[in-house]
């Protein structure tokens, strides 16, 4: 998915750092729903090109996280309920149908790999590392997708863990992790055993993940305001030292 993988292997551009760096603060939130992106200033701030702010914009968009407005920018999405009963559904009809196939047919070192991945989202969790814990968790979840070894599922699910996300940081209250790690464990149980179990567990845990959201909204900031440390801390090295004394 998203941010996280992006800047792994290679060098990232200037498109991957803005597209990053955006992705980032629309998922935790610094950035609200509705909160206008125009190009000139995001340009202003990252400095770069409006061209390549209107590349991670489109990228963003993509990724469900961002609306595309006609020569004036974007807007970051408000996720209505309505939207978010949509997502669930779809994730439940591709997730649970993943599971139900790949359930008690896993190999030792597939399972060792979820296993890996839920207890480091658990150490997360437990620093208070929210985005690297939501990350994990996405991580799991496209797994299995990636497993299936249908490419369109995980197109599918790319289409829509980044919204998830975005819906769990909105409307979950407080601390909360995206995916309750202690929940992975038993889906991971679930999977060792049939894909019947794997397919009612998944069905659980989405469930109880859409039933966790509920209303609460941040305040608005511009988001000139908000990449403002980004500006600094970029320019900062640049600026000649007077010499001491
Ligand atoms: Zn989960």
């Amino acid at each position: 998915m998203g941010a996280s993988e992006s800047a792994v292997l290679t060098e990232p551009t200037a498109t991957d750092r803005v597209y990053a760096a955006v992705y980032e603060a629309i998922l935790e939130l610094r950035l609200v729903p509705g909160t206008r992106l125009r190009e000139e200033e995001l340009a202003g701030s990252f400095e770069v090109s409006r061209t390549v702010v209107r590349q991670a914009l489109q990228r963003l968009a993509q990724d469900g996280l961002v609306e595309l407005q006609h020569n004036r920018g974007a807007q970051v999405v408000v996720p209505t309920p309505e939207l978010a009963a949509q997502v669930f559904d779809a994730r439940r009809v591709v997730e649970c149908e993943i599971a139900r196939r790949l359930g008690g047919q896993l190999s030792a070192a597939q399972m060792r790999e979820l296993h890996t991945l839920v207890v480091q989202e658990a150490a997360a969790d437990k620093r208070g590392d929210r985005a690297r814990s939501i990350g994990l968790s996405g991580r799991l979840h496209r797994t299995l997708a990636v497993w299936d070894g249908n490419p369109i599922f995980v197109r599918l699910l790319d289409g829509l863990l980044p919204t998830t996300t975005l819906l769990m940081a909105m409307y979950t209250s407080g601390e909360r992790p995206a995916c309750v790690s202690h929940r992975h464990v038993e889906l991971l149980d679930a999977f060792a055993r049939s894909g019947p179990a794997a397919a009612a567990e998944m069905k659980r845990h989405l469930n109880e993940i859409e039933r966790s959201l509920s209303p609460q909204a941040p305040p608005a900031v511009a988001a000139r305001d908000v990449f403002a440390h980004y500006r600094e801390a970029r320019a900062g090295p640049r600026v000649p030292r007077k010499p001491p004394g």
